[in-house]
């Protein structure tokens, strides 16, 4: 989740103030970037979903991250950039 902060300036502007992670809770702080890893999501389910329409935003602490994959039976892929 985002929280911005509105500026009052000549053209209202919204800057991102910090990151909620949705699964926990905890709060990142945002200076020029993030203050560690996120793991941000912004999905549009389509057709044949039943949420089909439906636009889906969160965003995940590393911890959390760390959380979910392990969770699944197969590891996700992973590669060096
Ligand atoms: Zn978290």
């Amino acid at each position: 989740m985002r929280q911005y902060q509105s500026r009052e300036t000549k053209e209202t502007k919204k800057e991102l103030n910090k990151i909620i992670c949705n699964r926990c809770g905890k709060e990142i702080p945002v200076g020029a970037v993030p203050s560690e890893g996120v793991f941000s999501v912004d999905y549009k389910w389509g057709y044949p979903s039943e949420k089909d329409g439906q636009r889906h935003r969160f965003d995940l602490c590393e911890e959390c991250y760390d959380s979910l994959l392990a969770s699944f039976k197969i590891p996700a892929e992973t590669a060096e950039e």
